[in-house]
């Protein structure tokens, strides 16, 4: 029994300098708030707040809102058959207007939904690519521009536009002219403090390759990639994916499109990337991811 009481009092010894660390500790945390507010201050101050991107489920076709606290940013409108859609989303969130409404190319999928944007909301400017086309949608978008008295930008490469921390890099189109209007798209690099997106609208792998010419793989790596052309085959050329490596991709189409979109071999190449992939035709009425600046979350799991 002598041995159990030896080891008994080492270890009440040994607790002695424990306690009096503990006490100190919270003597000095009580006592001295500097001490206190070193303790508990996070390390980094975290400058940014949230913003958010949806992509909203307006059907075949394409249509983006980003969300920040000095201002909104729309990429394209989607298809004219879901503007009373689109119009109860954006309401319901409480937004009245857009700093930039950028609208990709004039293919109806992507500025169908235009005139009742710049009518409906406030437009502070519109991001154009230098494309004249020809049918009705376009012509209503222009009266409607007009009519808004929306400042008019023709998106050039390399040009940067902002609203408040958030940063938009055009990166497309670098030719003034595509035999394939897909290839005029205005693709977007958006930028919040170490977090990326790209936008790519409808863009092939001819202006794919192009961007990669122009602007190498640093500019091109992100977090988010918006699948270009609603993952059709004629886009997401496995060079081009490589080099964004996004953690995930989203892709806008509309269930059972009579396109076949996504095509198989784009999905593939995007699970062969270990991209994680979320698709606007499934159940749910957007898609949501939020970045603090410093990583890219989706909202809803
Ligand atoms: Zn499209």
């Amino acid at each position: 029994m002598p041995k159990k009481r030896t080891g008994d009092a080492r270890r009440a010894r040994g607790l002695v300098p424990a306690i009096a660390l503990v006490l100190v500790l919270v003597a000095a945390y009580l006592g001295f708030p500097k001490i206190r507010q070193y303790i508990t201050a996070p390390a980094v101050a975290d400058p940014y707040g949230n913003i958010e991107v949806h992509f909203i489920n307006i059907g075949q076709g394409d249509c983006i809102l980003i969300r920040t606290a000095d201002g909104n940013m729309l990429v394209d409108a989607g298809p004219g058959s879901s503007e009373d859609l689109l119009s109860d989303y954006l309401s319901q969130l409480g937004v009245a207007g857009f700093e930039y409404a950028v609208f990709t190319h004039p293919h109806e999928d992507h500025i169908g939904g235009a005139d009742m944007i710049l009518t409906d909301f406030t437009v502070s400017n519109v991001i154009l690519p230098d494309c004249t086309y020809s049918s009705a949608t376009y012509n209503r978008m222009m009266n409607a521009i007009d009519e808004s008295g929306a400042g008019v930008i023709l998106a050039e490469t390399g040009s940067e536009y902002t609203i408040g921390d958030l940063r938009a890099t055009v990166l497309a189109p670098n030719s003034p002219d595509y035999k394939n209007t897909n290839d005029y798209s205005i693709v977007l690099k958006i930028e919040y403090g170490k977090t990326s997106f790209l936008m790519t609208g409808d863009a092939e792998a001819a202006s794919e390759a192009e961007i990669l010419a122009t602007y190498g793989p640093d500019m091109l790596k992100c977090d988010l990639l918006k699948v270009g052309h609603h993952g059709s085959d004629t886009s997401t050329s496995p060079e081009f994916l490589l080099a964004v490596s996004p953690e995930y991709a989203v892709i806008s189409c509309g269930r059972g499109n009579s396109y076949g979109h996504p095509h198989a071999i784009t999905l593939q190449r995007l699970e062969n990337a270990g991209v994680i992939v979320y698709r606007t035709d499934e159940p749910g009425d957007s898609i949501v991811f939020v970045s603090d600046g410093v990583s890219v979350t989706p909202k809803n799991g």
